[in-house]
């Protein structure tokens, strides 16, 4: 049994002041594979407390030195890819290929991204050229919490310890309780890496204790969250009462437009992008809408290509989903199947239970609902777990309607070859990012939603600049 309760405050390994003991479950396998500590209001103090101690010098240290820092970083989160990627496939059940492939290298990409945005922005410069004696100075928020989810360990760890880092806030990270493995690599990376003391510290904790009592701390002077909608709310609430920042990425019901005239391979590329990391993704397609003359069609393929989704232990190599991360999650993608099919949903792939072969661990099966209609608890909900539903449309202003019919606002996806109406779709749809025909971002453009979906951005420089104040000094002295 791994037990690691120590935190990592003011650069160096300690013993929980405050703490008990939490054990962290294999999601395959339904027992305890660690044991942490969660650590209390005198733990998330001292990790303030050195947060702010190490402030002046960190925000006074050159742009150009923090971001070799982060290079370092990265050169050290390289050399330790596997432990890191055996970390996450233990705590949260990723496949070992998807943990070595996605979930380490979304870390290396936001890392990557945030050194070449910064190594290219001014954190100093002139208003204008007509107002030089106005210059405006890019600085440090301050002492920033992170508090982080399980789904996607690194990929959240990275886009806020990186940003935080190079815009010079000093930071008190506090990661999932369910994914606090691969989190206490992290600090050793941290620490390998050589940031001051300070600078980087990690308590583990859960959202009622370090969670709240970081929200609520008089010297945190924002909170970097990615999470629940749920735990949005009760951090925004908590974190008024100082009016500190408030930093949200939240969950999503993202709608997937299938058009008549989409490329051949959309059904497919969305039933497995709604499967990958067993559904656990934010900005998953979980709402395929089709439009009508080609729904029948498209119903048949998408169940088809979910048969064909092979669930597996994550520690057997190879391309399959795991369980999904906890009792909890698994019991209410239970439910959710249930409610789906009570409320006269027409399943045609999966379904309650667990998959063939499997009687313990939280593996759910590859599900797909059709005919789901815009009232149904499934359209509705996020479900975080490999469950697809089939909507109809007839014309493209009722698809919009139906897709901005949430209160999330996240991604949407739309599938059509024709140029005119991506352009319109992409103005109409109301989420963060709108994503056609399977092409990504660039790197470093940014992440977030709108709506219930959260305010902020996250990668590149959008990201970086979300932890920047702007202070605007006249009389600079334009000689
Ligand atoms: P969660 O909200 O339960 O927990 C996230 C983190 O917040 C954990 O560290 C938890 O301990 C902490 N927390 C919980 N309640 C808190 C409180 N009251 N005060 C302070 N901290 C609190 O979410 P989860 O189950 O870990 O993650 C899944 C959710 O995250 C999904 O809704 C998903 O959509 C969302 N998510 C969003 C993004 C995005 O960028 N928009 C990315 C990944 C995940």
């Amino acid at each position: 049994m791994i037990e690691k309760r120590q935190f990592y405050i003011d650069g160096a390994w300690t013993e929980a002041l405050d703490g008990r003991d939490h054990e962290v479950i294999d999601p395959a396998t339904e027992e305890p594979c660690a044991i942490i500590a969660l650590g209390g209001q005198a733990d998330t103090d001292a990790a303030v407390a050195a947060a702010k101690r190490a402030l002046p010098g960190w925000m006074a240290t050159p742009a150009a030195e923090r971001i070799a820092l982060v290079e370092k970083l990265l050169a050290v989160y390289k050399s330790r890819a596997e432990e890191l990627a055996q970390a996450m496939s233990l705590e949260m059940g990723a496949p070992i290929a998807l943990a070595r492939a996605n979930q380490v290298g979304a870390g290396l990409f936001h890392l990557q991204n945030f050194v070449d945005a910064a190594k290219a922005f001014d954190f100093e410069a002139s208003f204008s050229e007509a107002h030089a004696d106005t210059r405006l100075i890019h600085e440090a928020i301050g002492v920033c919490a992170l508090i982080t989810p399980w789904n996607w360990p690194m990929n959240q760890i990275t886009l806020k310890v990186g940003a935080a880092a190079i815009a010079g806030c000093t930071m008190v990270l506090k990661p999932s309780e369910e994914s606090p493995l691969s989190a206490l690599l992290f600090a050793e990376f941290m620490d390998e890496a050589g940031f001051p003391k300070g600078v980087f510290n990690l308590v583990n904790g859960d959202g009622a204790g370090v969670g709240t009592q970081l929200s609520r701390h008089a010297d945190v002077d924002m909170v970097s969250f990615t999470g629940s909608t749920r735990a949005g709310r009760a951090i925004s609430k908590t974190a008024a009462e100082t009016l500190k920042r408030v930093h949200l990425e939240l969950g999503g019901k993202g709608a997937n437009l299938i058009f008549a005239d989409a490329d051949e391979t959309a059904v497919k590329r969305g039933v497995q992008h709604m499967m990958q990391n067993s559904g656990q993704s934010c900005n998953a397609p979980s709402r395929m809408m089709v439009e009508a003359p080609i729904y029948d069609r498209v119903v048949e393929e998408a169940a088809a290509v979910a048969q064909t989704v092979k669930v597996g232990v994550p520690s057997e190599d190879g391309k399959h989903i795991g369980p999904v991360v906890n009792a909890t999650q698994y019991e209410k993608i239970q439910g959710l199947i249930e409610t789906g099919i009570k409320e006269g949903a027409r399943l045609v792939a999966g379904g309650p239970g667990r998959p063939e072969g499997f009687n313990k661990g939280f593996y759910v099966r590859p599900t797909v609902f059709a005919d789901v209609t815009p009232e149904m608890t499934i359209a509705n909900e996020e479900i975080f777990g490999p469950v697809l539903s089939i909507m109809k449309f007839e014309s493209e202003a009722e698809a919009v309607e139906i897709a901005n019919d949430t209160p999330y606002g996240l991604t949407n996806y739309v599938q059509s070859q024709d140029v005119d109406r991506r352009h319109r779709l992409a103005r109409q749809l109301r989420s963060g990012m709108v994503e056609m025909n399977g092409k990504s971002r660039a790197p470093g453009a940014p992440f977030g939603g709108m709506k219930q979906s959260g305010n902020g951005r996250e990668g590149g420089i959008l990201g970086i600049h979300d932890f920047l104040e702007i202070k605007a000094v006249s009389g600079w002295a334009a000689e």
